[in-house]
């Protein structure tokens, strides 16, 4: 049935040089720009309960997945990290080069926004760089006050073969070249005579995704990810801080909020069940919050999993198309139907809409927390069932915990 529209959004096109597109935003799936938020909560819970990136609070599960990972998943990773290593290490002294062009004083947005399009950059918005979203371990590191959001797309073909290596190497690829694509993004802005400190996708300052709403690239899926126009959660999130003149972009309601809560697709067939149906306030925030125990043991041992990416309609078919749809008929495109639900999970074979492979509990049970937390875990456990330790066994154990302090903490992350 013909859904009558609140509005419709104008973004550009795919590619640099497209058409414009439409997006009709039918009534019912209306409600606020970008997403719900509680101003004062947010601010509370970033002064008092500050976040910190997942490679340091949940180093024991990071490392862990190290030991689960089949051989050809092992031997990729280590050969990614190695390719990254270098753009990783540029990114994080990229804030401290010095400008090599004079600067005119004029609003450079439009400058810097064609680059990055030329580049290739799919998504590229501006807005404050928020530090309520600031991890810990960074506060001292971000230099400037403005954000330059960009977005690349992660290959079509491979990402619909998801949990597959094929799609890995999709993922992990446009990693390598989104990082080197940065550097160039980064020399750009300094040769007009500016600042130009790159927030590596790979050793992430802060949670990107808020700012990436904030400056109207896509609004927050029920998995957990951006869902940007043309190609929603295949895009591959980076930044770039500034004191550059530029001017804000504003978030879009694009439907998505509430889209998410009539489609469903990515909850109902997550193998983890890691994603959930009703919304919560989270820190401030309105939205659907993932599970991350339920879902690590499965990204660990099936090839990154994804399929709350490869299922999603926006993914699929771009945001243009699924919201026509919706607004011709009132039903998610592709909804029910094997085309899009349907996904072959390894050797467990292929899960049809409404099957999901089993797993059993001690399949989820994984370390949590630091790896210091972990080790004192283990240690109370042998302690309430074996009694007191011997000399020896407390030593072994002081040492480990020294060692891991000693080593401090890596906020890169195994994206
Ligand atoms: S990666 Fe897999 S297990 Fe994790 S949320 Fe997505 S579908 Fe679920
Ligand atoms: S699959 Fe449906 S519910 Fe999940 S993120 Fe995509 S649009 Fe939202």
């Amino acid at each position: 049935m013909t859904q009558p529209v609140s509005h419709v959004v104008t973004r550009p096109g795919r590619k640099h040089g497209d058409t414009d597109v439409q997006i009709p935003v039918a009534q019912d799936l209306a409600t606020v720009p970008g997403i719900p938020l509680r101003e004062a909560d947010l601010s509370f819970y970033s002064r008092v309960y500050p976040q910190e990136t997942q490679n340091i609070e949940k180093a024991a599960d990071r490392q862990w997945v190290w030991t689960v990972y089949p051989p050809e998943v092992l031997e990729h990773r280590k050969r990614h990290d190695e390719v990254n290593e270098p753009l990783v290490d540029a990114a994080a002294v990229s804030g401290d080069l010095e400008p090599t062009g004079t600067p005119t004083g004029e609003d450079i947005t439009e400058l810097i926004r064609l680059k990055a399009r030329e580049l290739g950059f799919g998504e590229v918005g501006f807005t404050k760089y928020d530090r309520r979203h600031t991890y810990t371990s960074k506060k001292r590191w971000v230099k400037f006050d403005h954000a330059i959001c960009v977005a690349l797309e992660q290959d079509y073909v491979q990402t619909q073969s998801l949990p597959s290596m094929d799609a890995e190497f999709a993922h992990f690829g446009t990693y390598e070249i989104e990082g080197a694509l940065l550097l160039d993004l980064a020399d750009y802005i300094r040769s007009l005579g500016y600042h130009a400190q790159i927030h590596s996708p790979n050793d992430n300052s802060a949670a990107y995704i808020p700012m990436f709403v904030a400056a109207g690239l896509g609004q927050l899926g029920a998995n957990g990810q951006l869902l940007s126009p043309h190609f929603g959660s295949r895009a591959r999130l980076a930044m770039i801080t500034t004191e550059a003149p530029v001017t804000y972009d504003e978030a879009v309601d694009y439907g998505i909020h509430q889209f998410c809560q009539v489609c469903q697709v990515c909850v109902n067939r997550c193998p983890g069940r890691a994603l959930v149906r009703d919304k919560v306030w989270w820190r401030g925030v309105e939205k659907n919050k993932l599970i991350y125990e339920r879902c690590r043991p499965v990204m660990a041992r099936y090839d990154g999993c994804a399929v709350c990416m490869k299922v999603c309609p926006i993914q699929r078919f771009g945001m243009p198309a699924v919201m026509e749809h919706y607004v011709a008929t009132g039903e998610v495109l592709g909804k029910g139907t094997h085309l899009l639900e349907g996904y072959t999970f390894l050797e467990r074979g292929y899960f049809g809409p409404g099957e999901l492979p089993q797993f059993d509990r001690q399949f989820f049970e994984i370390p949590h927390g630091r790896n210091e937390d972990w080790l004192f875990q283990q240690f109370k456990e042998k302690l309430m069932n074996e009694g007191l330790p011997s000399e020896e066994d407390a030593v072994t154990f002081a040492k480990q915990v020294r060692s891991i302090l000693v080593k401090g903490n890596s906020t890169i992350g195994d994206e």
